[in-house]
């Protein structure tokens, strides 16, 4: 080919099969007025290529931003994990974040009350760690059992299509272990001013493995060195109607300008033994651990400081799986994690295929070979393992397992059985009550107000059984509620 006609080919428009296409605009007829005929192949291929532009959008998590990023270890842990991403102080490694709203569509508004998630995937040179947390410690079930209940609540009516706060007081009224998340989501923190103004949380307690296969039980703290910054409600509104993609443009344009975000990650560790009686279960969700008894140790700075190309490509195929921990890090007995182990992998199976793992955002990065048996599947783009071996054990070579890589054994004891994780009965109103407590007069009266804008819209059975939770965790907290929503107080 001559270098004229490789220039000519590099801008010439092409099918999918890279047949050169003479003419974009008008479609092949039978005469200057009569129809279209079949053989326009390339305007079915267009046509058929736009019906299929949409794959299953999340249930939960639809909306978010995307960036990728650096993280820098600045502390050594190495006494508690052997994990390769921290072993050295200086040591760099790439990440992709993706931070979401959790309720609302793919194109809902980003100013609104909700949770919002915040995904990390480091990669790092033994495999991906995935961390999928949400900007809160907490979670407002502490069972799988509870979760696809929960997040019909956050969803739409069945008759009207509507979002109903009906049914989020209904439930969270109904099950009291929510009030802890439910009392971050109404105060100030409820509506982040933007990506670089939240924190970030593992939520579960996970385990660390270090060199001595010891294991540790460890929270993930990613604290906001940009401070925190809240849109009140009325701001939250008005944006969520001028701007619905605020927060998405936001962060785009702070890492554009080169104003690249930065978290420092902290960690909680508790030896092993100490989880059989420390005063809260450690792997209840709905808990935190004080940090007067487990305090931050310092880890490293994540920083945000390139933009994605495309956005299809890098956010909505993005797929974060809390399966994905890395040697030296680990799952913990926690019920909700245990769930989305199986869970988040499998939707993704569902949303985006069996190969999913193998698109260019969530394959390993070039040092990491991935080794295994499977095959075969919708959308295989690789060589699917050539002529290699497809079981194992074999007598022709392949990958095999490596039995260095176990983890110590854990302790468990009991009979199988269903059991509620609460330690005694004033367990789920503690720490709501503690949280309340340390917010000042002001931020206390702004999250009573946020709490009554939806829950007076709610029937008078429901008012009075949250009055009741609130009071439980506070007096003040519930004698607020109870007078803005104009009942009596007990
Ligand atoms: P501390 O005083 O040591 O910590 C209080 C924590 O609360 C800080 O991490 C602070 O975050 C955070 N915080 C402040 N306002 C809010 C809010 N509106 N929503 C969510 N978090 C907020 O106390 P304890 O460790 O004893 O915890 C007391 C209460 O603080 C807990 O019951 C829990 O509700 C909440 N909390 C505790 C966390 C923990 O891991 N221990 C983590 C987050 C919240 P910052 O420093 O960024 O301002």
């Amino acid at each position: 080919m001559s270098q004229g006609d490789k220039e000519r080919n590099k801008n010439t428009l092409t099918t999918e099969a890279g047949i050169p296409i003479p003419d974009n605009q008008n479609s092949l007829t039978a005469g200057k007025r009569g129809p279209t005929l079949m053989q326009d192949h390339f305007l079915f291929e267009k046509l058929a290529r736009f019906n299929r532009e949409r794959i299953p959008e999340r249930i939960v998590h639809a909306k978010a931003a995307g960036a990728h990023g650096i993280f820098t270890v600045t502390n050594d842990i190495t006494k508690y994990t052997k994990a390769k991403i921290f072993s050295q102080v200086g040591k760099k490694t790439e990440m992709f974040g993706r931070f979401s709203t959790v309720a609302g569509e793919k194109g809902s508004a980003d100013t609104v009350r909700d949770v919002r998630g915040f995904a990390l995937k480091f990669y790092t040179e033994e495999g991906n760690w995935d961390m999928v947390g949400n900007n809160t410690p907490v979670f407002f079930v502490r069972d799988a059992m509870k979760f696809m209940d929960f997040i019909h609540t956050q969803k739409r009516e069945p008759q009207t299509n509507l979002r109903s706060p009906s049914m989020w007081w209904d439930f969270w009224s109904l099950v009291p272990e929510s009030l802890h998340q439910v009392t971050i989501l109404f105060s100030d923190r409820g509506i982040p001013a933007g990506i670089p103004h939240m924190n970030g949380y593992g939520s579960h307690t996970y385990s660390f493995i270090n060199a001595n296969n010891e294991r540790y039980w460890v929270k993930f703290h990613f604290k906001t060195l940009q401070g925190i910054k809240n849109f009140m409600d009325e701001e939250g509104a008005r944006l969520a109607g001028e701007d619905p993609d605020w927060t998405t443009r936001h962060l785009f344009e702070t890492i554009k300008k080169g104003d690249f975000p930065k978290w420092k990650l902290s960690v909680q560790v508790m030896p092993e033994i100490e989880a059989e009686n420390y005063r809260w279960n450690p792997f209840d969700l709905t808990k935190v651990w004080p940090h007067g008894d487990y305090p931050l140790i310092e880890v490293g700075i994540m920083e945000l400081n390139r933009n994605p190309e495309n956005y299809y490509a890098e956010v909505e195929q993005s797929a974060f799986s809390p399966a994905n921990a890395v040697p030296g890090i680990s799952f913990s007995p926690c019920k909700m994690l245990q769930a989305r182990i199986l869970a988040y992998a499998d939707a993704h199976r569902y949303r985006l295929g069996v190969n999913y793992e193998m698109l260019p955002i969530n394959r390993p990065r070039a040092d990491v070979e991935v080794r295994n048996y499977h095959r075969d599947g919708y959308m295989r783009f690789d060589n699917n393992g050539g002529a290699s071996p497809i079981y194992e054990p074999n007598s022709f070579g392949g990958p095999t397992e490596d039995p260095s890589y176990n983890e110590p054994p854990l302790k468990i004891s009991g009979d199988a059985d269903r059991y509620e994780q609460k330690r005694g009965v004033d367990d789920d109103y503690i720490q709501p009550g503690n949280l309340f407590r340390l917010m000042k007069k002001d931020e206390q009266q702004r999250l009573v107000k946020n709490i009554v804008g939806t829950l007076k819209t709610t029937p008078k059975n429901i008012q009075e059984r949250m009055v009741k939770h609130f009071l439980k965790a506070d007096k003040d907290y519930g004698h607020g509620v109870a007078v803005g929503l104009g009942l009596p107080v007990g």
